[in-house]
């Protein structure tokens, strides 16, 4: 009698390109999918409330496109290795298939399933996936962890190959008798209240399928002015994809395949194409950085930093930014763009994270905290690692001393004031002139506009000026050490 494979789905909630899946398919054993919530194994960082949402859909689209094809998902809650172990006793699983992730806690989870599983003559099999290329597999000439972008990126794209990602099986085995599951409702994932959620949900569209046509959307449509358009938030000129790659719904070399393609077939789109698949590699170097520098979630990168006197900030500061009402029209467009969609241009990213690390002197880790529970897209190494490169302390960091100005900023990359009006609705009747700074706007300009500082948008919660000198000096007092 044939025993079944249990097919472990974590981040890679897709059936496409899923090569655990696939080769558990191909060997013909009945296959039972699994999905484990594990908040209780040591290391799992607890999603935020944004991810919650996210993987809801996306957990009732995966076992949906599984019963399509005679499976399903079965659902459990606790310390994966535990359940794991527990549900192979239950049916007999001759093998347990999964892909691999790369977090710390993703990490000691597959350790100690091998080992638990080999103990009692269980084969356990990781694949690759979630990224274009194993961590282990970029190298310096001499051996060396790269700690900087372009030498990375010169190495790493040269060693992706461009096959075919693999279609989606059309029938998967079922066992003879399905496990007990929990329902995806149980899992307590929507959110509080629950009214948070409605906007984001216009917005998006979790599941594997909706990413394949997000994608499709995107190379036959802005990829040809990506290169140039990219910055410039007004203009949704980026592929949005970040969500979906997070809980890999698609792969990232289906991304890379597929923008090949494009990109062999219409010169138009090879500019834009190219920069494009180097985005991709910033999330590559995020994952192999923190892959091989596991310390980096809480401790920076740079080691002088370790003594920088962040946290000087003022609570009622941080409330303005996380409410975007600081008086700064780009940040509050970013920080609600973030309420209102659970996403952020990538542009406004920098700017919001510059202003809440050395204007207003916050720890880069309260940042990073407050992007993991609000972003839909938030990933570990990404969102560190960006965090880190904002503030001054990652390996490959932008200088500490270059701060945003959040006016000329949104001069620059928001000329026409588009972004801030869609998201700062009150200064909408303000002239481009003003838009980015209100606060230097004549009386009478304000009035026509409807807009009373202080009432009815704030007055700037800092003065720029004093703020940027304090950043500095916090900057020497750590080059003095
Ligand atoms: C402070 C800060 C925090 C961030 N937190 C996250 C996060 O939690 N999750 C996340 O996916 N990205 C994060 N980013 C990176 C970036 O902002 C997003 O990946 C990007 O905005 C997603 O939009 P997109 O899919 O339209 O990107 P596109 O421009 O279409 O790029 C395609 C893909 O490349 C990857 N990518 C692009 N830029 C970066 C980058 N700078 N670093 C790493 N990968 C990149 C993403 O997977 C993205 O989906 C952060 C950036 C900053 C400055």
């Amino acid at each position: 009698m044939t025993s079944a494979t249990i097919v472990l789905f974590s981040n890679t909630l897709r059936l496409a390109d899923n090569v655990a899946l696939l080769t558990a398919v191909d060997a013909g054993d009945p296959i039972i999918p699994v999905y484990v919530f594990d908040e209780q194994s040591p290391k799992v960082r607890p999603l935020g409330a944004a991810s919650k949402w996210w993987l809801l859909q996306s957990l009732g689209s995966l076992q949906n496109d599984l019963r399509k094809r005679g499976s399903d998902l079965v659902i459990r809650t606790g310390n994966t290795v535990g359940v794991i172990g527990a549900l192979a006793s239950e049916t007999g699983a001759g093998h347990v298939f999964l892909t691999r992730g790369y977090t710390p806690g993703a990490r000691v989870i597959e350790q100690s399933l091998h080992e638990v599983l080999a103990d009692r003559n269980i084969g356990c099999r990781r694949f690759g996936g979630h990224l274009l290329l194993e961590p282990e597999m970029v190298r310096t000439k001499v051996g060396g962890i790269y700690t900087v972008f372009t030498p990375f990126w010169r190495t790493a794209s040269e060693l992706i190959d461009t096959i075919e990602p693999q279609a989606a099986p059309d029938h998967i085995l079922a066992p003879k008798v399905w496990p007990k599951s929990k329902a995806i409702r149980s899992l307590g994932l929507e959110p509080k209240p629950s009214i948070w959620a409605d906007p984001i949900a216009q917005h998006w569209q979790p599941g594997e399928a909706a990413a394949h046509d997000r994608l499709v959307d995107f190379l036959e449509g802005s990829v040809q002015t990506y290169k140039q358009a990219r910055d410039f938030p007004a203009t949704d000129a980026t592929s949005a994809l970040s969500p979906h790659l997070t809980f890999g719904e698609i792969s990232p070399r289906t991304l890379w395949f597929e923008a090949k393609k494009h990109m062999a077939a219409n010169s138009a789109t090879s500019t834009g194409g190219a920069h494009f698949l180097r985005e991709l590699g910033w999330r590559e170097f995020s994952a192999h950085l923190l892959f091989n520098f596991p310390e980096m979630q809480t401790e920076p990168m740079r080691k002088q930093f370790a003594k920088f006197p962040w946290g000087m900030g003022k609570t009622d500061h941080v409330r303005a930014w996380q409410k975007g009402m600081t008086g700064f029209p780009i940040v509050d467009a970013g920080m609600r763009q973030l309420w209102q969609t659970g996403w952020m241009h990538n542009r406004v990213r920098m700017v919001v994270a510059s202003f809440l690390v050395k204007d207003l002197l916050w720890h880069w880790r309260d940042g990073e905290a407050w992007f993991w529970d609000t972003l839909v897209d938030a990933d570990f190494a990404n969102n560190i690692a960006s965090w880190q490169w904002v503030a001054g302390c990652g390996a490959d960091a932008s200088p500490y001393f270059r701060i945003f100005n959040p006016t000329t900023q949104g001069e620059k990359f928001d000329a026409g004031g588009g972004y801030v009006r869609r998201f700062v609705p009150e200064l909408a009747a303000l002239p481009d002139k003003y838009i980015h700074n209100p606060s230097e706007a004549p009386a009478d300009i304000l009035e026509m506009a409807g807009v009373k500082l202080g009432h009815t948008y704030p007055n700037p919660i800092i003065d720029r000026k004093l703020a940027r000198e304090r950043a500095l000096a916090a900057l020497s007092s750590i080059k003095q050490l």
